[in-house]
């Protein structure tokens, strides 16, 4: 079974669906109630995006122009709203996908091996994603070997290899506290040697130290570009959704210190707080890859744009929402 089969859109959409009514709901209530789109219903739509964890800055551009498009195209009826507030979140997503075929995940053409690194603060799901991950790419059909270079806590190794197992593929190691740019050396000559097709590198992520993680980071990263030139090709950070703002500073600091290339956002699954998606995608300029919607083995899912709008705000034949008629 390729690994899109398990990742229904019924799964993202249930995974949205607090964010959903924090956002969308509330919005078609305030529409629906007002007839004509004036000033006041605009600041009570910002108002929404910004508790529900868009950001002021976002939720007040995608105001802006929504103002400038009612202004210059004259729209004037409360309903045309949806639609615009629509088409502007999915705007402000960049875009820029990961590669698949429909039912895989297609590596890029690459020296091998394919070098992702998984960086983000303590708990946020690193592990579960390297582990997720892992298993992506090797229903996808690629060799995977994964370093444990989160070598700060012992009971790290010990649950990266609990995902090894399940997702079926190796994995480097070496004793807590060893050095982890070492444990990262070690795994990109391994899968050098094994022809490996795909490496993830997973990393600790302690707080009360952070220049020393950064300056840590930066190491592994140096460490494996001696080995492959071009590695890491990917710097993922991962951010819990249920953070809300505070992931925005922490992926400027991690950006600082690794340049990422893209973000994953964990545990959308039961939080009103998803909108924290749009705002850091706007603010970072950097792609939101994968979320997570859950904490098994398939609850990862390659961002989709316009299935993530489609799931926020339902797809446009069936914006009709008889509960809300019902509140009224
Ligand atoms: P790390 O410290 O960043 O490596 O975080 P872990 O991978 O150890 O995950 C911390 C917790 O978050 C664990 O209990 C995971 O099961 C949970 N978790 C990770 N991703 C998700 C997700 O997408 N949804 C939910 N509900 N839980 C998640
Ligand atoms: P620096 O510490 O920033 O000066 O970087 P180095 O080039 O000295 O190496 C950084 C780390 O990478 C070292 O501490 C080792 O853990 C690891 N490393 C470098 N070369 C090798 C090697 O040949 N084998 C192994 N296993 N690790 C290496
Ligand atoms: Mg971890």
């Amino acid at each position: 079974m390729g690994f899109l089969d398990s990742l229904k859109f019924s799964r993202l959409k249930e995974g949205l669906t607090k964010t959903r009514d924090s956002i969308v709901q509330k919005v078609q209530r305030i529409v629906r109630a007002k007839r004509k789109i004036d000033a006041e219903l605009l600041d009570e739509i910002e108002e929404i995006l910004i508790t529900s964890d868009v950001g002021a800055t976002t939720s007040m551009d995608i105001i802006d122009r929504i103002r400038e498009r009612v202004k210059s195209q004259g729209y004037e009826d409360a309903s045309e709203l949806m639609r615009l507030l629509r088409e502007e979140v999915g705007a402000f997503l960049a875009d820029e996908p990961v590669e698949t075929d429909g039912t895989s995940i297609l590596v890029p053409s690459v020296k091998k091996p394919y070098v992702v690194m998984i960086v983000g603060v303590n708990g946020v799901g690193k592990t579960t994603t390297v582990g997720k991950l892992a298993h992506n790419y090797k229903t996808s059909g690629y060799e995977v070997l994964i370093g444990a270079a989160d070598t700060f806590r012992a009971a790290a190794n010990r649950q990266l290899e609990i995902w090894a197992d399940r997702a079926g593929v190796g994995i480097i190691q070496q004793k807590p506290g060893a050095d982890p740019a070492s444990v990262a050396f070690d795994t990109l000559q391994s899968a050098m040697a094994r022809n490996v097709d795909v490496v993830l590198i997973d990393t600790a992520g302690r707080l009360h130290t952070r220049s020393n993680l950064m300056e840590e980071l930066k190491k592994i990263k140096r460490v494996m570009s001696k080995i492959h030139a071009e590695a890491p090709h990917e710097v993922l950070l991962v951010l819990d959704a249920t953070t809300g703002q505070n992931a925005i500073q922490q992926a400027k600091l991690f950006d600082e210190a690794v340049q990422l290339t893209g973000l994953v956002v964990t545990k959308l699954d039961g939080t009103a707080k998803g909108g924290v998606v749009i705002g850091i995608s706007h603010e970072m300029k950097t792609p939101v890859k994968y979320i997570g919607v859950g904490e098994q083995i398939d609850d990862l899912q390659v961002f989709d744009r316009d299935a993530f709008v489609d799931a926020l705000f339902g797809s446009l034949e069936t914006e009709e929402d008889v509960s809300v008629e019902e509140e009224l």
